[in-house]
């Protein structure tokens, strides 16, 4: 598909407010440093605390997506790595996790979490180098929120019996976890800290485009000494992750990312006894309502899309606007998405960073094509792109109706479509007509409103005037095709227990 009308544009104006380009004030390359980070030229499997080529040796390399410049290269499992890496995890669960008292797996826990803000720099530069995220985000968000994730489910490994009286909470055993892209270490926390917590052993696979971070949290593993097999990590493409959640000795699967995959998951371990918890796409609503702080809506809107590039399983990427104020609301939300810079992502002022692979790259611009041949009018500021590494420019819709392809699937990239509405129902009606059902957003100074709204979306999370706000105490997860279970809080511990057995009973 091509792009039949040119997009309106915008020159991007600087931090004077002028026109891009006039102002010799505009602001100076403030790149974060590389040099107190060291990637290796090839990463192995980490099975049993050790990092050992696969068997048969073989590789696969991983580039940054902003430069397209090779950054090492890391092992291809095979089937019998995976076996070896569920062998190593169940003899770890047999042998000593599962029967260390949960205060002595909470201070390992406690060191992981601290030895992670001591290497906090390190971490955010090799997220950034090998996601495409701005460093601003890995350093500010992603970072800390993993560490914070770690000493939360800390604080809850010697407390299980209070977490869930009247019960025996037991470990299931092995968990297998297969994790996406658009969080690489994030999601890792999300997956790695509660499983640990509650007695678990886990196989880890990271997606195959951003496995570095892990890797560098294997290290973390063997410094805060860890027994050995309580956390693998094995690298390969999606079959290997199909071997690992449909390995028979697996007593748990969790995963986080598409749909499609999620699917295919379900199906494969339908009629097993393996727990299942899905984290899967999103759509969400993120509704204006004409008595809603527009200058503070407006950063939201900001926030809930053009975040980590709008690849954010959670992103608001269809914006619902109140008639009334439509025309404010569009004018400052143009002029707000002009100053956004495009760029490198170790740049510390940039806000938007790369696309994590051509492939994604191909995928949004192929909506986006969709969206002007459904006759969507197309914005986009006219701020100049890097001419290597997979980048796009942030993207605003206008005139968007239900049916369209970009009012309809996700997108996963910079990419917004407004749609507007009258009454609180018809927002709720065309909110909620969605295969999804992740996240949403309310933005009103009414709280009876706000009430009403939450109570009404179908979608696991529903934020209040703000968006994209994460904390490890809270509950995430899905309605619909979004998923089921939750991760985070003492419902995400609950996903890694076996709470079958009532005391007493
Ligand atoms: P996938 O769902 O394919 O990838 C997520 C993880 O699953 C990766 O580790 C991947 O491995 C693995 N995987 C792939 N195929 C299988 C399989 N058959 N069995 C088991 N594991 C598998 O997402 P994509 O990376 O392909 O992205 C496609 C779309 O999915 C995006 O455009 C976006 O819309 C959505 N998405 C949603 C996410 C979310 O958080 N909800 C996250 C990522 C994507 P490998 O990397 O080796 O392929």
């Amino acid at each position: 598909m091509t792009l039949t009308k040119k997009p309106e544009t915008r020159p991007t104006p600087n931090s004077w407010g002028l026109a891009g380009g006039d102002n010799p004030f505009d602001y100076a390359p403030a790149p974060e440093a590389t040099d107190h980070v060291r990637i290796e030229p090839e990463y192995g499997l980490f099975i049993g605390n050790e990092f050992g080529s696969s068997k048969p040796r073989k590789t696969f390399t991983v580039i940054n997506p902003a430069t397209e410049e090779p950054l090492a290269k890391v092992a291809h499992a095979s089937k019998a790595d995976v076996n070896r890496a569920v062998v190593a995890a169940r003899e770890a669960h047999r042998s000593s996790w599962s029967k260390l008292p949960g205060r002595e797996r909470a201070k390992y826990l406690y060191r992981i979490a601290r030895i992670l803000q001591e290497r906090s720099r390190e971490f955010a530069v090799v997220e950034s180098m090998n996601s495409g995220k701005p460093i601003k985000e890995s350093r500010d968000v992603d970072v800390p929120l993993v560490a914070a994730h770690f000493f939360y489910y800390a604080g809850w490994a010697d407390k299980l019996d209070y977490a869930f009286p009247n019960r025996e909470p037991r470990s299931l055993g092995v968990a297998a976890q297969v994790i996406p892209w658009n969080f690489p270490l994030l999601m890792l926390a999300w997956k790695i800290a509660p499983a640990l917590a509650a007695g678990n052993t886990v196989v880890l696979k990271p997606a195959s485009t951003t496995p570095l971070t892990a890797y560098l949290f294997a290290d973390v593993v063997r410094q805060a000494d860890l027994p050995p097999g309580v956390v693998n990590i094995i690298t390969g493409p999606g079959e290997i992750g199909m071997e690992l959640v449909t390995h028979p000795d697996v007593n748990k699967v969790a995963f986080t990312g598409s749909t499609a995959v999620g699917k295919m998951i379900a199906r494969a371990v339908a009629g097993s006894d393996k727990k299942l918890t899905l984290e899967l796409g999103g759509k969400a609503a993120n509704i204006v309502f004409d008595d809603a702080p527009l200058d503070q809506a407006i950063e939201g809107i900001i926030n809930g899309i053009y975040f980590n590039q709008g690849e954010v399983c959670c992103a608001g990427s269809r914006l619902f606007v109140q008639e009334s104020v439509y025309e404010p609301l569009i004018d400052k939300l143009k002029a707000r998405l002009s100053t956004l810079r495009v760029g490198d992502p170790l740049d510390k002022n940039t806000d938007v960073g790369a696309i994590n692979s051509a492939g994604q790259l191909a995928k949004v611009q192929e909506l986006v094509d969709s969206g002007i041949a459904e006759g969507a009018e197309i914005f986009q500021p006219d701020c100049e792109l890097p001419d290597r590494g997979f980048f796009f420019r942030p993207t605003l819709f206008t005139g968007v109706s239900q049916s369209h392809r970009i009012a309809q699937e996700e997108i996963f990239g910079p990419v917004l479509s407004v749609l507007t509405f009258r009454t609180p129902e018809e927002a709720i009606e065309k909110a909620n007509n969605t295969p999804y059902g992740l996240s949403a957003g309310v933005w009103t100074e009414k709280g009876s409103r706000i009430f009403k709204m939450v109570n009404a979306m179908r979608a696991g999370v529903v934020w209040a005037n703000t968006f994209n706000r994460f904390d490890p105490t809270s509950p995430f997860g899905g309605y619909k095709e979004s998923g089921y279970g939750r991760e985070g809080g003492i419902h995400g511990l609950g996903a890694y227990l076996d709470l079958s057995g009532a005391n007493g009973r």
